[in-house]
């Protein structure tokens, strides 16, 4: 059994990692680049808490997958009353089992949820993140991979946060990974990433 952090790293707030909501497909050169189209209602999937670490980390790659492909993605974490912070995260995702998912129709969790699937950055306090939008970009062994802008979301963060509010009912601590732009790709054992949003925040984690 191993533990990872349960209280996000918001200068000194007490707020606990909750379910942690991806949003599929909200970027079209993403969709694109995936053989995929923006879906007529937001695409969202869970990863659970457990997933969460924060930057400083080294990740452990699963035996269980050979293709681990990194997404930069906006974070929005959400607090009492509405957002409480933005991060930069990585939504890892084992790229070949959820190959077979989509193959054969079953969940994403395995592909998506694993431990340390989920890295997010210190958040940046809401009053803080000005109004957007928000440039992103992921560079592994100090060479840029993927370099987006939240401009090209196909749903705001106002609409997603409201559309996954009346489904599942947001709690403090909970986070939306907003989806990612193009530009993913794999992730060896060894290699070090590191996530910027804008100059607000950043994400370093290496890979074992
Ligand atoms: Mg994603």
């Amino acid at each position: 059994m191993t533990s990872t952090p349960t209280i996000w790293d918001l200068h000194g707030a007490d707020l606990p990692v909750g379910t942690l909501y991806g949003i599929g497909r909200n970027y079209a050169a993403h969709a694109a680049e995936m053989g995929s189209t923006i879906p007529e209602d937001p695409m969202v999937f869970i990863k659970p808490p457990n997933a969460y670490v924060p930057s400083g980390s080294a990740i452990v790659l699963p035996e269980w997958t050979q293709d681990v492909h990194h997404e930069v993605e906006l974070v929005v974490v959400m607090g009492e009353h509405g957002i409480a912070g933005l991060g930069v995260g990585l939504d890892l995702t084992a790229r070949d089992v959820q190959a077979k998912a989509k193959q054969t129709g079953t969940p994403w969790a395995v592909a998506k949820g694993w431990r340390g699937a989920a890295p997010v950055s210190r958040l940046v306090p809401w009053g803080d993140c000005g109004s957007g939008p928000w440039t992103l970009a992921l560079d592994l062994d100090g060479e840029q991979r993927q370099h987006g802008n939240t401009a090209s979301m196909e749903r705001s963060i106002d609409q997603l946060v409201a559309y996954v509010d009346a489904v599942f009912g947001l709690r403090p601590g909970d986070a939306l990974f907003t989806g990612t732009p193009e530009g993913v790709g794999p992730i060896r054992r060894g290699q070090r990433a590191v996530a910027t949003l804008d100059d607000l925040a950043t994400l370093e984690v290496t890979f074992l």
